[in-house]
């Protein structure tokens, strides 16, 4: 076992100082030299919590860390995607599960996977060591893929490799899901979606943009058409804010605001439908998305951001209730909270107030949480006397999903739901229609990109099997 790990302090590339002007991806990166000594951090324990435990993907983190020290990128690559299609969007979002459960984070810092990873996948597009070609052989099956989030393609790009031919049905213009329409451009820059669309269209998988299965083309038809369907379509139904005032003008939901912005960005939309600019900007939800809208209203020139949240402040550092290897419950802060606006904990949203139908603030009260012994908030109780006002003209919804949208496909299919509000399906991803199977946010609800990529393979392999039978 080395000891770098205890000798050299783990280093990342930072922020770009000058992030707030543009919506340009705002990490910068180690040069190789430096990732290779950071690779030399990596224990190679004996039982590799990051692998097993913490990746979704289980990636085999220190045999690529290994192939890094001793400068063997493309041995590394070649080991990152046996089991990780899709590197180059974790490596720019994930929130490294991985690396609250490296080994080195108990006695020292955590080895700085991601952007281990990032090296790894962006010197293998650059060297052209990313395969293009096609599969040797078809089997004449045929999958649709609902949906081109990264469990659609993730399902999509395994299924192809497999050989069966695959289509992917997608409601935007634009294919990627999620990743396209709500994580923020500064997080992911949209060329690095198409890099892979067009890697993924070399090797045979086709695209169908600007289909809506249930309403621009019927998902029975589907069902006659092909072999088997996989249903990847997220979930889409935003948390709503049902209280008195609601209807003013200037509340909107997080993913259209995100998307208003990205979509300009792209060129998709001619100009941002709803803009932050020279206004108070609110935010309702403390978590990543609305992490998103404090970075996209600050880019967009708003005059002041507040984001707020129900639950307590979380610790400093990791809690005694979620002890390492576990994914930690402790403060996060995002580059987009370093850049401005400030933060509320314990706040509790009551009226919305307006004036001549358009919104001017909130009425709202703090809460008191009581936790249970190792300090895990378990039920709030409003605090005496303290509603108070916070003045704004535009507020965003950012808490959350409660399910697939119902108004097609859905009702169509006559698809069991289960009942908050995702799609029903076993251990084998099975609805309960034959042939369908469904996986990612619509089947777990809002979650993470690396979890989705995994569920879409798992499903692919479940669709596999059951093809093979038919065959
Ligand atoms: C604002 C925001 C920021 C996030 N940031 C991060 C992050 O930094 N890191 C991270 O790991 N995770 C992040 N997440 C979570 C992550 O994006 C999701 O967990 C992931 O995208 C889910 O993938 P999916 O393929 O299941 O669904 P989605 O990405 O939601 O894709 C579903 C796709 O299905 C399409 N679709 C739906 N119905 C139909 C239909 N009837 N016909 C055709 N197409 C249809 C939709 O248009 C969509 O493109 C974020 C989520 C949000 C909302």
């Amino acid at each position: 076992m080395s000891a770098e790990f205890l000798d050299i302090a783990r280093k990342t590339g930072g922020y770009r100082p000058d992030r707030l002007s543009d919506f340009g991806e705002v990490e910068m990166h180690l040069p190789i030299s430096d990732i290779r000594v950071q690779a030399s951090r990596c224990m190679g324990c004996g039982v590799p919590f990051c692998h097993g435990y913490g990746c979704p993907l289980a990636n085999d983190i220190p045999g690529f860390n290994l192939a890094v020290k001793e400068g063997r990128l493309a041995d590394a690559y070649r080991i990152l995607s046996a089991t990780s299609p899709f590197p180059e969007f974790t490596s720019r979002v994930c929130p490294a599960t991985c690396e609250a459960s490296c080994c080195s984070g108990l006695l020292s810092e955590a080895v700085s996977i991601r952007q281990i990873e990032y090296a790894i996948i962006e010197n293998a597009f650059t060297n052209g060591i990313v395969e293009r070609d096609k599969p040797k052989f078809r089997t004449g099956r045929r999958v649709a893929v609902i949906g081109s989030g990264p469990s659609g393609l993730a399902a999509a790009d395994c299924l192809n490799k497999l050989g069966h031919e695959v289509v992917v049905f997608e409601k935007n213009s634009s294919l990627g899901g999620l990743l396209r329409y709500g994580i923020p451009d500064f997080k992911l820059s949209k060329s690095v979606i198409e890099r892979r669309i067009d890697v993924m269209g070399a090797q045979g998988v086709f695209f169908e943009p600007g289909v809506e299965i249930g309403a621009d083309m019927s998902a029975q038809y589907l069902r006659r058409k092909f072999d088997a369907i996989c249903l990847c379509i997220g979930s889409e139904t935003p948390r709503d804010l049902p209280v008195d005032g609601r209807a003013h003008e200037g509340v909107h939901f997080a993913l259209d605001f995100l998307s208003s912005q990205n979509r300009a960005n792209s060129g998709e939309a001619a100009e941002v439908k709803i803009s932050a600019k020279g206004k108070r900007v609110l935010i309702i939800g403390g978590g990543d998305t609305g992490s998103d809208c404090l970075g996209t209203a600050l880019r967009q020139g708003a005059k002041e951001v507040l984001q707020v949240e129900i639950m307590p402040e979380p610790p400093a550092k990791r809690s005694v209730s979620t002890p390492w290897p576990e994914w930690p419950y402790m403060l996060r802060t995002s580059s987009s909270h370093l850049e401005g606006g400030k933060r509320m904990w314990g706040v509790s949203v009551k009226k919305i107030l307006g004036r001549g139908g358009a919104v001017k603030g909130v009425e709202a009260a703090l809460l008191d949480w009581q936790s249970d012994a190792s300090g895990r908030p378990l039920k709030p109780v409003e605090r005496e006397n303290s509603l108070f006002k916070i003045e704004a003209d535009l507020i965003l919804l950012a808490m959350g999903f409660t399910g697939v949208r119902r108004n097609g496909l859905v009702e169509e299919l006559g698809l069991e739901l289960v009942p908050r509000g995702m799609v029903a399906s076993n251990e084998s991803c099975a609805t309960n229609l034959d042939g369908v199977f469904a996986c990612g946010d619509c089947v777990s609800g809002p979650s993470l990109v690396s979890r989705a990529i995994a569920a879409g393979k798992r499903a692919a392999s479940n669709v596999d099997c059951r093809l093979k039978k038919l065959l």
